[in-house]
């Protein structure tokens, strides 16, 4: 029989690309989403659990009838832009969420754990690269919530054995080669998204949030890797806590940084189409540069990347853009 993993935010954008991963590797991907920001028809290779993470008895109910062998936790409110403005609303729902999923887990036995975390729980560190040893010091509440969890795991971890992966994700871009499941946000605030938007005209243009930062073109600096690579990733850390090799931490990006503008010029190299431009303030919560230092997801995971480089992100981002999307 198959082995099920219990997919916390299996509708949304990395989610649904990871239970495509799962399903190749010969996994039953269980999503448990409450559909809040994510879409039905993206949950194509599993079943689907309608739930609540703040309802700790719906998870409850899942773990029992599924028994999988790990849990992967996506679900999450994942803006930075918003979680200045609402920081109440992230701390409540990713952090009480994660409390509810993680006590139900070892309730369970279930004592795998895989957890989405991000480089925006470094904050803001002078021109450096970024590796997992660096301090972290979130300078928004989405990446204080992240962190909050990474400790609750290290407690839970401590008092009931739970063997924990994190992934630390740095920007994630890019959508399906084979178009089955893409990036789909509403409302939209990612770059690549956006830009691609105002190419199309859906939008009159694509503001450059802050062209004074300290990097050579004004603009932010990220590090941007492909959602295929990133869940190959995953299905390799479920894999290494079911070979017992313990709890790790680990950094998901390509090392390379680059601007918005760079961003920018890169699609019009793929896409043969202007981007409409304006320049904009700073947004609150924003490093200026965020990128990862380290190797060592590729050295211990086996991790090779291979469709992480801007063009190859940007479009396969373009296929999607232009044929699919999902409706409620
Ligand atoms: N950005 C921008 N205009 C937009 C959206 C994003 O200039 O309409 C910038 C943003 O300030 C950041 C980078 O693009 O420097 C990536 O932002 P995104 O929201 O895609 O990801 P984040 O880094 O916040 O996770």
């Amino acid at each position: 029989m198959s082995k099920k993993v219990l997919v916390t935010g299996g509708a949304g954008y990395i989610g649904s690309h990871a239970c495509k991963a799962l399903a190749r590797a010969g996994y039953v991907p269980v999503t448990f989403d409450n559909i809040s920001t994510g879409w039905e028809e993206a949950v194509k290779f599993g079943p689907l659990v309608k739930g609540d993470l703040l309802d700790k008895p719906a998870i409850e109910a899942a773990l029992a009838e599924h028994a999988p062998i790990a849990v992967m936790h996506f679900a999450a409110l994942s803006q930075v832009g918003e979680s200045m403005q609402v920081p109440g609303k992230y701390w409540r729902e990713n952090v009480l969420g994660a409390v509810n999923l993680v006590e139900a887990a070892v309730e369970a036995g279930c004592k795998n754990f895989v957890f989405s975390s991000t480089c925006a729980t470094y904050g803001e560190h002078d021109n450096v690269l970024l590796d997992e040893n660096t301090p972290q010091h979130p300078i928004n509440a989405y990446g204080g919530s992240k962190l909050a969890i990474e400790q609750i795991l290290a407690d839970f971890s401590a008092s009931h054995g739970l063997n924990h992966v994190i992934f630390r994700y740095f920007n994630v871009a890019g959508a399906d080669p084979e178009g089955e499941v893409g990036e789909f946000h509403q409302p939209e605030t990612h770059l690549i998204p956006l830009m691609l938007d105002a190419i199309e005209g859906k939008r009159p243009a694509l503001t450059i949030f802050g062209t004074d930062y300290p990097t050579p073109d004004g603009t932010c600096i990220r590090d941007y890797v492909h959602v295929m690579d990133l869940v190959d990733a995953h299905v390799l850390g479920l894999k290494w806590l079911e070979e017992g090799k313990g709890n790790r931490v680990f950094n998901l990006g390509t090392g390379k940084g680059f601007s918005v503008r760079e961003v920018v010029e890169h699609s019009n190299s793929v896409t043969n189409k202007p981007v409409p431009i304006t320049e904009g303030p700073r947004r609150a919560g924003d490093c200026t540069k965020l990128v990862s230092g380290s190797e060592r997801a590729e050295k211990e995971l086996g991790w090779t990347p291979t469709r992480s480089t801007l063009e190859t992100m940007i479009a396969d981002a373009w296929r999607w853009h232009q044929n699919g999307h999902y409706e409620k």
